[in-house]
């Protein structure tokens, strides 16, 4: 098996489409570094999805490793209606009408998926067409139709997404489609589910119910991508599992020039309430048809490493671009790079702002993974081995960001599958998690054969002794003797 000799601590998130979905490229994919897939069911019918998921899971089995998978719901997203022809060519102060019938009858007329949308426009609001390209203003306002300016021109195309920046959109946060895909992501037991253009914490609880009622506690992904979801932040950060910078629609329903900003305030929420958080959108966008990205992208996926990011997502560069191994390969050096650059600031006492403080020590797992991993950085401890019942220990130790190389041990699939996303934890598919006279030799001649502890180095174990229900409680200091441990192994 040859995975990469090192791998990042930033997780890495890749979008699955055409241009990768045949096992053999999703197993050379796993290789290159991705640790969880993205299926979204805004493209694609989920009988494609079923067969990219038994592509993932057939490759995972084979390389036995623990990969997850994460299915992003559509959500409410405004979209254009059919435009006759297909397309609309919208030139400089032309006049645009929105009507709100099923389909546009002449030119110039336009159509939305959610005709609510008009009623609460007013004269003065902008229209976002084709991800911002093409812009318009509300010039008039009747009951039967919506009369815009062009201001920015350019082509419009059937079925576009259409936003209306600031617009509170009167819809419920799953419609037929989202709640049939969430049922399909609950049978075939997904591992993360996104909630696209989340507006409340309402919103996550409502997805949350309804995986529940299918048997699923898949962790939920709160994408963060409307002006709403920004003013209420913290409860919704608080209600998700995760959380998703999701630049490609917040970019435009919000202030571009604001997004960078955008980026640091949700890293630093989830840091503060102890979830994973991706960026997400166009981080190495030119490689979708260049096998070398911009300056910029390079220093954007470092940039969101050193803000903290736990994982870095790739959508158009894996799912359609000429390049999907390349950009894996590529993100994965980069954060390597960043990776490498935060520990030295941390070996010369500079801050390293992304870490968690033990805010709540009064609860056993945490302060014991906090100390756990205070007791390996003090004894330079070259390995830090956590077994967890539900991939909690090994998140929190995650976000405490102690930086030696994390094992995660786990002995049911889904725990480990979670812990792909969990920054700097390698979950360890094999290893015997409840059989603690097994697991120490095990991942000791695991680690020992990638060169990443030698005889006289020390290993810090944290785990359950059983004897206070599911609590982390143990914590074991280890030295590696010279002889490697015998016990059966990878
Ligand atoms: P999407 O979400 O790719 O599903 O639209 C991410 C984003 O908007 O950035
Ligand atoms: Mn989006």
């Amino acid at each position: 098996m040859s995975f990469p000799l090192r791998p990042s601590q930033t997780k890495i998130v890749a979008t699955v489409g055409p241009a990768c979905d045949s096992r053999e490229m999703i197993r050379s994919l796993i290789l290159a570094g991705v640790d969880v897939f993205r299926l979204n069911a805004a493209h694609g019918a989920l009988e494609d999805h079923t067969r990219r998921l038994k592509a993932i899971r057939d490759a995972e089995a084979e390389l036995q490793c623990s990969v997850a998978v994460l299915l992003d719901l559509a959500g409410p997203k405004i979209r254009l209606g059919e435009i006759p022809g297909g397309s609309l060519e919208c030139h400089a102060n032309d006049r645009v009408r929105f009507v709100k019938g099923p389909a546009a009858s002449g030119t110039g007329e336009l159509t939305t998926t959610f005709p609510a949308v008009l009623d609460d426009l007013e004269v003065g609001n902008r229209v976002l067409l084709a991800d911002g390209l093409v812009e318009l203003e509300v010039v008039e306002v009747s009951t039967e139709a919506v009369i815009c300016r062009v201001v920015q021109p350019g082509v419009v195309r059937s079925r576009q997404g259409m936003h209306v920046p600031g617009a509170k959109l009167r819809v419920r946060i799953l419609d037929e489609a989202d709640l049939a895909a969430a049922a399909w992501a609950a049978r075939h037991g997904v591992d993360f589910v996104g909630l696209s253009f989340v507006r409340t914490p309402e919103d996550v609880s409502a997805l949350r119910e309804h995986l529940l009622q299918h048997g699923s506690d898949a962790q939920i992904i709160a994408k963060i991508e409307k002006a709403e979801a920004l003013d209420r932040l913290e409860e919704i950060v608080a209600a998700a599992d995760g959380v998703m910078v999701a630049r490609g629609d917040l970019g435009v329903e919000t202030d571009i020039a604001r997004l960078a900003v955008a980026q640091k305030k949700i890293i630093d929420a989830a840091r503060r309430h102890c979830k994973p958080v991706v960026v997400a959108t166009q981080m190495l966008d030119s490689m979708q048809h260049s096998p070398l990205p911009t300056r910029a992208e390079v220093t954007d996926v470092a940039n969101a490493v050193l803000d903290g990011a736990d994982a870095c997502m790739l959508s158009g560069e894996t799912a359609i671009g000429r390049f999907p191994l390349e950009s894996v390969a590529m993100m994965h050096r980069i954060a390597l790079a960043a990776e490498e650059y935060a520990r030295s600031r941390a070996r010369d006492g500079l801050p390293v702002p992304q870490i968690v403080s033990p805010a709540r020590e009064d609860s056993i797992t945490e302060a014991t993974a906090f100390h756990a991993g205070a007791l390996a950085t003090t004894l330079d401890a070259k390995l830090l081995i956590v077994a967890t019942h539900s991939g909690k220990t090994a998140l929190r130790i995650s976000k405490y960001r102690f930086g030696m190389p994390t094992v995660g041990v786990a002995s049911n699939p889904t725990a480990l599958r979670r812990m792909a996303l969990y920054w700097g934890i390698i979950p360890l598919a094999q290893a015997p998690a409840t059989e603690s006279h097994r697991l120490l030799p095990f991942v000791t001649r695991w680690a020992m054969r990638r060169n990443m502890i030698a005889a006289g180095d020390l290993i810090v174990s944290l785990r359950g002794t059983g004897l206070a229900n599911d609590q982390q409680n143990a914590i074991l200091v280890h030295r590696v003797t010279d002889t490697p441990p015998t016990d059966d192994g990878p």
